[in-house]
């Protein structure tokens, strides 16, 4: 059945779509490397400084950099900050507002956050004790993963989608799936990855993780949801801060070596 109207999950056609916060907020920042580019030493404020001064949420902001990172404009650099790269602006069909390059990785979590943790309080109700097990294996195939790139993922990814199924609702199952599957086609999502340290971040996820199953296993509606909905904030936050300047220390040989998403361009600014 089609949807009614074409706020499509896949976002295929976006001639008459309504501009994503974030591709608003890209247009204001090239706007103003356009502007300033000429000046000598002029660099971008950072990105709490550029939330101040165009009024909207770092991670709105945080996307912005990011897409504009994916278009070539500008890179963010450890210590350095947001620097602008010398191909000039009118180039690189933002300002103009091109190709829709999807979701951005915060509004897709934020998603996440209200229907998964609506998902985790039906799924503490209704989800068979063996799934329960098959659960804790997950967590189990995360500690595995944990000291390869980010972007591998399955053992969360399918914690999160048993859950989803054990809500007992299909609906609510195939819209997590549907966001998880935006995810993994995400450009986005995989250039803010190459920002953080997978290693110093993960193991926090599992702890949220363990959590969560927790109360599923109290059967507990209210602790699961609210587990998970911490988890999510958890991960929206520390994806901020690992990628806000570049503080977080991160160590870009391992990230490099195991599946060639080079940061090189990070690693001569140390
Ligand atoms: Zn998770």
């Amino acid at each position: 059945m089609a949807p009614a109207t074409k706020t499509s999950l896949q976002g295929e056609n976006d001639s008459d779509r309504v501009e994503r916060l974030y591709q608003t907020v890209a247009r204001k920042i090239a706007e103003m490397v356009a502007q300033n580019r000429h000046e000598p030493g002029w660099r971008l404020p950072s990105e709490r400084e550029l939330s101040e001064q165009l009024g909207v949420s770092r991670p709105v902001v945080r996307e912005a950099v990011i897409a504009l990172e994916v278009k070539g404009m500008v890179e963010v650099r450890r210590s350095q900050g947001i620097v602008v790269l010398p191909e000039p602006p009118h180039t690189m069909n933002f300002i103009g507002l091109g190709a829709d390059i999807g979701p951005g990785p915060f509004e897709l979590l934020e998603a996440r956050l209200s229907i998964e943790a609506n998902a985790a309080a039906l799924a503490a109700e209704r989800m068979p004790a063996e799934a329960m097990v098959e659960l804790e294996s997950y967590i189990d195939q995360m500690h595995r993963e944990n000291d390869v790139l980010l972007l591998n993922e399955n053992g969360d990814r399918s914690f999160h989608m048993l859950i989803a199924r054990s809500s007992g609702n299909a609906v609510i199952a195939s819209l997590i799936e549907a966001l998880w599957q935006q995810r993994d086609n995400s450009i986005m999502w995989r250039k803010l990855h190459e920002h953080i340290h997978a290693p110093s971040i993960r193991p926090l996820w599992i702890g949220d993780h363990y959590a969560i199953l927790s109360a599923l296993r109290l059967r507990n509606a209210e602790a699961a949801k609210r587990a998970m909905e911490r988890h999510i904030k958890n991960v929206m936050n520390e994806l901020l801060e690992a990628s806000e300047n570049g503080q977080v220390e991160f160590v870009e040989t391992q990230i490099v070596g195991r599946q060639g998403h080079s940061n090189r361009k990070s690693e001569e600014s140390k």
